[in-house]
C-alpha cells in the first residue's frame, strides 16, 4: 500500500498547485465530471457520503413540511429513505461513526471514548483496530477524501486525503500541529481554510437568531452561548472550505463530508426550542433569542449540503446519514434528553427506487451497503447486511450476488499501530476537553 502512496502523493500535490483556499466558488464550471473515475478505474462506482451528526426526522420532517430544507427535501424525493436504528443503550458519536466506517462492532474496532481514563487524554487515531472504508478502498486501489471524522488525529496516510478532526483546534499555535492532514504537504492549505470564530460578524450570526435581534447585545448578555454558536459554526465552515478547496484535486472514488455542528448546536441550544413557555424557568429574553438556533442551523446545514451536492453531477450516487437522532424536551421540564436511537438514512443510486421509504436499517448495515454501492463485497465478519429494502429489482439482484460473495474479513487491512509520532500539545488537548465538557460529553 505504501508503495502506491508514494506514487500518488506527488501527482496530488501537482494538481493542488492549481487551486487553493479562498478560491470561492469560481472554477467550478469544469467540475461536471467531478468524481467520475478515470483510467483503469472507469468501471468502478463512486460514492458521495454526507454525514450529518444527530440528524433526526422528528426535527427535519416538520421543517420540510413548512417548506424549509429544500435541498434535503428534494434529495429525499430522489432517494430511498428511512430511519437508521443506532446502538442502544445510546453511545457516543466517536464509537458510532467508527462502527459506521468499519462495519464491525465496537469490541472489534476499539474506538469507544472521547478521552482516555483518568488522564483524560483525547483518544487518537491509533485507537482504530479495524480498517475503515478508506483502508478497504485503498487496498482496492480506490481513493478517498474524508474530513472531520471523529478520532482521525493524527491524520494518517491513505490513498487520498484525510483531514483530521483536530483542524479547528490550536489556532493560536505559530506552527500548525503535525498531523492535521495527510498528506502533510496540504497543511498550509487546510490551515488557511480554517475559520476563526472571532471573525464571524454580527451580520453573519444574525441568521441563527430571530429577525431583528441585536446580535451585539446578545453577545454581551449571553457570551457563553454566543461563543458556542461561533465555535461550532466556524468549525463546520472551515471543513466546508477545506472540502471546497480540495474536492477538485483528484477524482475521488469515495468523498466523505461530515458535519459535526448539528449535534453540537443541538446539545447547546435544543432546550430553548423544545421546552414550552410554561415549563421554562430561566430568562425569557434568553429563550426568545436562542429558541430558533437549532432549526436555523439546519437551514444552514441544508445550504451546505446543497453546495456539496452541487460539486457532483445531479444524479451522482450519494448517501446522507446521521449516527443517531436527537430527542426533544424532558417531559418534566428543563433540559433535553439529547441523543436518540433513531437517526436518518437516505440513498440516491440507480440501484434504489427514487422516493421509496424503507422503514429502517441498522447502524451496522451502513458499511456493507456503502461497500456494495462502491461495488465492493462486504466481509463475512461484518454483522450488518446490504440494504435491500427500497432497492430496484436490478439493485436487489446485484445485492443478492454481492451478499453471496462476501470476503472472509478485511481485518488484515487494519492500519499499522504506532506508525509515526503523535505531536503532543497539552494546550490543544485542554481546548478539546473544555469543548467536550461544555457539551456534557465528559465530566
Ligand atoms: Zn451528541
Amino acid at each position: 500500500m505504501h508503495m502506491r502512496l508514494t506514487a500518488v502523493v506527488p501527482a496530488l500535490v501537482a494538481l493542488l498547485a492549481l487551486g487553493g483556499c479562498g478560491g470561492g466558488k469560481e472554477g467550478q464550471a469544469d467540475k461536471q465530471g467531478a468524481g467520475a473515475s478515470s483510467g483503469a478505474m472507469a468501471e468502478a462506482s463512486p460514492l458521495l457520503f454526507i454525514g450529518i451528526d444527530s440528524a433526526d426526522w422528528r426535527l427535519l420532517d416538520p421543517l420540510m413540511a413548512e417548506g424549509r430544507l429544500p435541498v434535503l427535501k428534494a434529495f429525499r424525493a430522489q432517494a430511498a429513505s428511512g430511519r437508521m436504528q443506532s446502538f442502544y443503550p445510546l453511545e457516543k458519536s466517536p464509537l458510532l461513526w467508527a462502527s459506521i466506517c468499519t462495519g464491525v462492532e465496537p469490541a472489534v474496532h476499539g474506538v469507544s471514548e472521547f478521552v482516555r481514563g483518568s488522564t483524560q487524554k483525547p483518544v487518537t487515531g491509533s485507537a482504530w483496530h479495524a480498517p475503515a472504508l478508506w483502508d478497504i478502498l485503498g487496498a482496492a486501489g480506490r481513493s478517498t477524501f474524508v474530513s472531520g471524522m471523529w478520532t482521525t488525529f493524527p491524520a494518517r496516510p491513505i490513498d487520498g486525503i484525510m483531514v483530521s478532526d483536530y483542524l479547528p483546534y490550536g489556532r493560536e499555535r505559530e506552527k500548525p500541529l503535525a498531523g492535521l492532514v495527510s498528506p502533510d504537504s496540504l497543511a498550509a492549505l487546510v490551515v488557511a481554510c480554517r475559520v476563526d470564530p472571532a471573525t464571524l460578524t454580527a451580520a453573519q450570526l444574525a441568521r441563527f437568531l430571530p429577525q431583528g435581534t441585536d446580535v451585539a447585545a446578545a453577545e454581551k448578555a449571553w457570551p457563553q452561548q454566543m461563543a458556542k454558536l461561533r465555535d461550532f459554526w466556524a468549525a463546520d465552515l472551515g471543513y466546508l472550505e477545506v472540502a471546497r478547496a480540495l474536492r477538485g484535486s483528484r477524482d475521488f472514488d469515495f468523498f466523505f463530508f461530515y458535519l459535526r455542528g448539528p449535534d453540537m448546536i443541538s446539545h447547546g441550544f435544543y432546550h430553548y426550542l423544545a421546552i414550552g413557555e410554561a415549563d421554562w424557568h430561566g430568562d425569557a429574553a434568553e429563550r426568545a433569542v436562542f429558541r430558533e438556533v437549532v432549526q436555523r442551523y439546519y437551514d444552514w446545514t441544508d445550504e451546505a449540503v446543497g453546495e456539496v451536492l452541487s460539486w457532483f453531477p445531479p444524479d451522482y450516487p450519494t448517501v446522507i446519514a446521521s449516527d443517531h437522532g436527537f430527542y426533544g424536551p424532558r417531559p418534566e421540564g428543563k433540559g433535553t434528553i439529547e441523543h436518540s436511537e433513531w437517526g436518518i438514512f437516505m440513498v440516491r443510486s440507480p440501484l434504489f427506487e427514487p422516493g421509496a421509504s424503507f422503514g429502517h436499517l441498522q447502524l451496522l448495515d451502513i458499511c456493507p451497503t456503502v461497500l456494495a454501492l462502491l461495488d465492493l463485497p462486504p466481509a463475512r465478519d461484518m454483522p450488518g447486511k446490504v440494504l435491500a429494502d427500497g432497492a430496484t429489482t436490478r439493485g436487489r439482484d446485484r445485492f443478492a450476488h454481492i451478499e453471496k460473495n462476501r470476503v472472509a474479513s478485511y481485518l488484515a487491512l487494519r492500519p499499522a499501530a504506532g506508525s509515526g509520532e503523535v505531536e503532543q500539545d497539552s494546550a490543544v488537548e485542554e481546548e478539546i476537553r473544555r469543548q467536550l465538557r461544555s457539551l456534557g460529553y465528559i465530566k
